[in-house]
């Protein structure tokens, strides 16, 4: 495995220093020549690729082949304005097909299994990603694609597929839904499920397992790397670990404040290097993913393993599968003179669906006009330039992140305030990270 991942590593580098006028730069500013690069040990010789690279190269700034030769686009989910853009020739879809074969049958699945992919189809990875990887491992693909519980239900019923694909937080609605309805798991065919696209619990395994009937295993990835299918949990060693497909993505964990590299176990962001894509490959991409990586020496496989995600270095939070920055309400709030710069974002789980609040202080001035000591939902409605205001806040919110959150209108002082250390404008209540 060494061996090979040091050849393609050794390749890739000429392949960028000639191809990507960004990574060009990159070493010509660091004074490193792409023959330096002997294998994945000297990596830390090279800096890191952040998403604000992506973003500055948008859409195709990063390609490494003319636009002519790229055969599928897709973007990651959620973020405001310009999403970041990853594209895809032939060849790296054949590796994505490949890499998310083998986690299908990493997951249970075998060829002629039938599998239901509630994955959203789209710009979004997991849907054509989970697609043609079932097809490439021989399986029947019904692709449904994201919500439309009633549809769901009704093929799961109807068709029998063997094979569960959506995020965790949609198969417990699934779940749950079922047992509204008294139909009993057994009742359906569904042997293995494959959950990912945001963190989850052991909870919420046995919540899905035992409602759905299945064994759910973790599937990761991110659209900047392949997709789905970076790393994938072997069904039959539920909770040590996801295998990270190495032949294909090199990974690093490094200190997340001095980016360090860390040894085996040792818990840090996850750092990822593509040693085979051909249309935008990534050198040293930080993923900003808080997690481990060591080898199993009593697993099944011999690849690599990573522990679950422990939590995002950037403070992204994953709500309803929808990426979501504080600042992005932020940048809202800012438009808002009559509201203030404390606030708080408490994000919690309500029957399997993630629902997100934003707490924030009035402007005083306004509070002293309506001579305002507490505001409470009931009270607002006597107050209709407070019932406005939270109306107008809340759809910019939404235009702004596409999601739907409550807001919580609150008097000077509700908001805590940094006490010296750093300021947590984040709840999140749903115990997500392991
Ligand atoms: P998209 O939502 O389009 O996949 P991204 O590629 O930006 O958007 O999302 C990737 C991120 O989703 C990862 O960096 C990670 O934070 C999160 N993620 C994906 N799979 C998992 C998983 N199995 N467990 C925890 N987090 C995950």
């Amino acid at each position: 495995m060494r061996k090979l991942q040091n050849e393609r590593l050794r390749n890739l580098m000429h392949y960028v220093y000639e191809r990507v006028p960004f990574y060009r730069q990159q070493f010509d500013r660091h004074g490193i020549q792409p023959s330096q690069i002997k294998g994945v040990d000297d990596l830390p010789l090279l800096p890191f690729t952040h998403k604000q690279d992506l973003r500055n190269n948008y859409p195709f700034g990063l390609l490494a082949v003319p636009r002519q030769e790229i055969t599928r686009v897709h973007c990651s989910s959620g973020t405001t304005g310009k999403p970041t853009t990853v594209a895809y020739t032939a060849g790296d879809i054949g590796i994505f097909s490949e890499v998310v074969a083998r986690s299908l049958a990493a997951a249970g699945c075998k060829p002629g299994m039938m599998l239901q992919n509630a994955y959203g189809y789209g710009l979004f990875t997991g849907g054509l990603g989970l697609h043609f990887g079932a097809e490439k491992l021989g399986m029947t693909v019904v692709p449904v694609s994201g919500g439309m519980t009633e549809r769901q239900l009704m093929l799961l019923q109807d068709f029998r597929p063997e094979v569960l694909c959506c995020t965790p937080s949609y198969a417990q609605t699934l779940a749950e839904e079922i047992k509204r309805r008294g139909i009993g798991p057994q009742e359906l065919n569904l042997k293995f499920a494959l959950l990912g696209a945001e963190p989850w619990t052991e909870t919420i395994r046995q919540h899905v397992q035992e409602g759905l009937g299945l064994q759910a295993s973790n599937i990761y990835g991110l659209s900047e790397i392949i997709g789905p299918g970076v790393s994938q949990e072997d069904v039959e060693e539920p909770g040590s670990g996801s295998y990270v497909w190495e032949d294909h993505f090199y990974p690093e964990i490094v200190n997340r404040d001095t980016g360090e590299l860390l040894p085996e176990g040792e818990l840090g962001v996850l750092v990822l290097t593509t040693l085979t894509k051909s249309g935008m490959p990534l050198l040293r991409y930080r993923t900003n993913d808080i997690t481990n990586i060591y080898y199993d020496r009593s697993g099944r496989r011999t690849h690599i393993k990573m522990g679950p995600i422990r939590g995002r270095s950037d403070g992204m939070l994953i709500i309803r599968g929808v990426n979501l920055f504080h600042t992005q309400v932020e940048e809202v709030l800012q438009k808002f003179e009559q509201l203030t710069s404390h606030y708080q974002l408490v994000v919690s789980r309500e029957e399997s669906l993630d629902e997100v609040e934003v707490h924030v202080e009035v402007n005083e001035l306004l509070l002293r006009d309506l001579c305002l000591q507490q505001i409470t939902i009931v009270e607002m409605c006597r107050y209709p330039v407070l019932e406005e205001l939270s109306a107008s806040f809340c759809k910019r919110l939404k235009e702004n992140t596409g999601l739907t959150m409550r807001v919580h209108l609150k008097v000077t002082g509700e908001i805590p305030r940094s006490e010296g250390g750093k300021l947590n404008r984040i709840v999140d209540k749903r115990q997500v990270y392991a």
